[in-house]
């Protein structure tokens, strides 16, 4: 395993009666990207600002190779942060607020001179530096906020939701380019986003987070395959993750729910101690992990059909598993007429139980990456 290069132990914030960040504990290891992943207002943000010194915790700590930084100012963690809002200062040149950071660290001007022109041709702006910020477009001015901190040789780097106000042709070229800072720096960086798309594709991990509290910190692929409760597997995936209620029913020796007439095999795997057959129960399976079933799969159910929408090459199926609705993605083309029904095969691995009231995973099934 490589050094645990930022260590939250039990971190807390209280800010009075709001506990905005709930005795979170995440190791980050050196090089490593973690996405933080929630809705608005789960405390992604105070950790930031408790990472990098604005925010004083109200318990835990935080840990840089690990010795613990909360008695050390700000100025001195190396901890650099990119905000949301582009931080620059607009009436000075691209190239002073370059340089900006590096001045007030009382570097020689020669030295000066040659970090901003590296950090500058890195970020693809050396054309840019004598302008003004209002004279750049946003992706530039988002390079420009990047730049100052990379410019101060950061040895973590904090990036706060930094392309949430560029459009989405901008928001796929700046990730190109985020992940290569990310190879070429080999820094360890937070990224707070909001958006699944984003944290999937630059984050080796993502602690996905909720109302304070850490739901699951885990590699982007077992987070999304494998969610540790409802809430992730509904916060991740879109078309989002189907819930099927039911009641956990075994038949010869394996395990299935069932509800009304309907019935889906689950995954063989661990089973919880606190739960047993005739369970209130909640299956989880994205529409992607639901195939047509060939007509001798074991695996097969088969469920009515409520809607068939066609959309281009494919075609969303709405269907029905005792009282719960759910849609399956099928190639356009496919046998599906509405008050019919249709033979489903999951991917096994993939189907996910969970508790009806608590939301907690039940069943351990499924090789995790
Ligand atoms: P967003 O994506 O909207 O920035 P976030 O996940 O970053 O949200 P935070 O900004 O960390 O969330 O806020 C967590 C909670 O703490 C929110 O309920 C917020 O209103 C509250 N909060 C944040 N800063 C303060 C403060 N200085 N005083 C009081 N409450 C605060």
């Amino acid at each position: 395993m490589a050094k645990i290069k930022l260590e939250l132990v039990n971190l807390r914030k209280e800010f009075g009666e709001l506990v905005a960040v709930n005795d979170v504990s995440i190791a980050i290891e050196e090089g490593e990207t973690m996405a933080l992943l929630g809705p608005s207002g789960c405390g992604k943000t105070t950790i930031l600002n408790m990472v990098v010194g604005l925010e004083t915790p109200t318990g835990g700590d935080i840990l840089i190779d690990g010795q613990s930084v909360l008695k050390v100012p700000p100025g001195d963690r190396n901890v650099g942060l990119v905000f949301q809002d582009y931080a620059v200062f607009t009436h000075m040149t691209v190239r002073r607020n370059l340089a900006y950071g590096l001045k007030i660290r009382k570097m020689k001007q020669p030295e000066i001179d040659r970090e901003v022109s590296k950090v500058a041709e890195f970020l693809s702006i050396s054309h840019q530096l004598d302008h003004k910020p209002s004279e750049l477009g946003a992706s530039e001015l988002q390079r420009v906020a990047i730049g100052r901190t990379l410019v101060t040789n950061p040895e973590i780097l904090l990036l706060d939701e930094p392309l949430s106000n560029l459009e989405a042709a901008m928001r796929n070229q700046m990730r190109r380019e985020l992940r290569r800072i990310q190879a070429d720096t080999g820094q360890t960086i937070i990224y707070v986003t909001h958006d699944q798309i984003e944290a999937l594709s630059l984050a080796h991990r993502i602690a996905v987070m909720d109302f304070g509290s850490l739901h699951q910190y885990d590699t982007a692929h077992n987070v999304y395959q494998y969610p540790a409760n409802r809430f992730v597997g509904s916060f991740l995936g879109n078309p989002p993750m189907n819930f099927l209620k039911g009641k956990l029913t075994e038949d010869g020796g394996k395990r299935i729910v069932t509800s009304g007439d309907s019935t889906i095999p689950l995954p063989a795997g661990k089973l919880g101690s606190d739960v047993s057959v005739g369970s209130d129960v909640v299956v989880g399976v994205r529409p992607e992990s639901l195939n047509l079933a060939a007509a001798d799969d074991p695996g097969r159910f088969s469920v009515p059909i409520l809607a068939v929408e066609p959309q281009g090459p494919e075609t969303v199926v709405t269907a029905s598993f005792g009282d719960s609705t759910f849609k399956v993605i099928v190639p356009t083309g496919t046998d599906a007429v509405e008050g019919s029904s249709i033979s489903l095969a999951p991917e096994s691995d993939l189907v996910a139980l969970f508790d009806a009231e608590s939301g907690v995973r039940l069943l351990d099934s499924g090789e995790r990456r």
